[in-house]
């Protein structure tokens, strides 16, 4: 079937596009669609680009910094303002994927990605769609609904402005080492010495990243010691039905978080 290509100058046009067309799809850096088309993915029949530069900015937005959608992950790490996600972009794939995978497709990434979405869940990020100043939906509302938001093009995600770059902790855990594909990342933050107001996320535990309640819950108040996170570690997986996938079983998965999760808290490296 062929593929109809079209380019918009303007993100309302593109996004105009791609609401009306059912078969369309945003293109990113296409390090994933092009995949698909490749593999001659029959439910896209239209691809929508933009070479609007607001998809390509990284501003300051108050305590806040919005990143384009269309910002790679090498420019992630090349940027000093992002200096606290710069070790998260780092694992994506190698130099050639980060120079082309978008913080936007990160979002709709299914397993066994998505490790910067995970990042953006612990940092409480919110997504903004083309055609909304100063709104933006929480990250979490977002990845809850993800399947019915592919029509709409993702203009920036905000993110808090970080000045202590420890406070964001995040492991890919693989099998193969360096590059593997996740079985599994946390990403943790730790705005203080304690568990108050922390928040962990974990990729490939669900079809998409997700908070894990149960953890913070026991966080609340505890010592970041041994004994303070025992709770947290015996809750880590509890609310979450964890795949079995061809990198692991729901069994190991459910084994292995409450390790890595607890080198992460007690900042062992991994
Ligand atoms: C060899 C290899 C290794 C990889 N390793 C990793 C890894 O370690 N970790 C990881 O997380 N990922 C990895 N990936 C997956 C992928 O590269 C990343 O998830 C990347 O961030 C996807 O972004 P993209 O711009 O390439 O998405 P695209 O392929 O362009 O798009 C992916 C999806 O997102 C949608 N989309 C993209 N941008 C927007 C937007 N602005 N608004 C609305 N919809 C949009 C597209 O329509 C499409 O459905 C890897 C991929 C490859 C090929």
């Amino acid at each position: 079937m062929p593929v109809h290509v079209e380019t918009h100058a303007n993100i309302s046009d593109a996004a105009r596009a791609l609401s009306s067309a059912r078969d369309g799809r945003f293109f990113g850096g296409g390090t994933l669609l092009m995949r698909a088309l490749n593999e001659a993915d029959q439910s896209i029949g239209t691809i929508v680009r933009c070479t609007d530069p607001v998809l390509r900015q990284v501003r300051s937005e108050g305590d806040r910094i919005a990143i384009g959608a269309g910002v790679t992950m090498a420019e992630i790490m090349a940027n000093r303002d992002l200096a606290f996600l710069a070790p998260v972009a780092r694992i994506i794939g190698g130099p050639a994927v980060r120079s082309a995978a978008t913080v936007g497709g990160n979002l709709f990434a299914e397993p066994p990605y998505g490790d910067f979405t995970t990042a953006l869940l612990a940092l409480d990020a919110s997504v903004r769609f083309a055609g909304e100043s100063g709104q933006s939906t929480p990250l979490q509302d977002f990845l809850r609904d993800r399947a019915n938001r592919r029509g709409r093009v993702v203009e920036s995600v905000m993110v808090p402005r970080i000045t202590d770059p420890k406070a964001l902790r995040f492991v890919k855990v693989t099998r193969v080492k360096p590059k593997g594909a996740a079985l599994m990342s946390i990403a943790a933050w730790l705005p203080g010495s304690g568990g108050r107001g922390c928040r962990i996320a974990y990729g490939n535990m669900a079809p998409t990243p997700v908070r894990a309640a149960a953890a913070e819950r026991a966080l609340e108040g505890a010592s970041l010691s041994e004994q303070g996170i025992a709770r947290a570690l015996q809750a880590a997986t509890e609310g979450l039905t964890p795949p079995t996938d061809m990198f692991a079983s729901e069994w190991y998965r459910r084994e292995v978080a409450p390790v890595h999760l607890k080198r992460l808290l007690l900042g062992q490296g991994q």
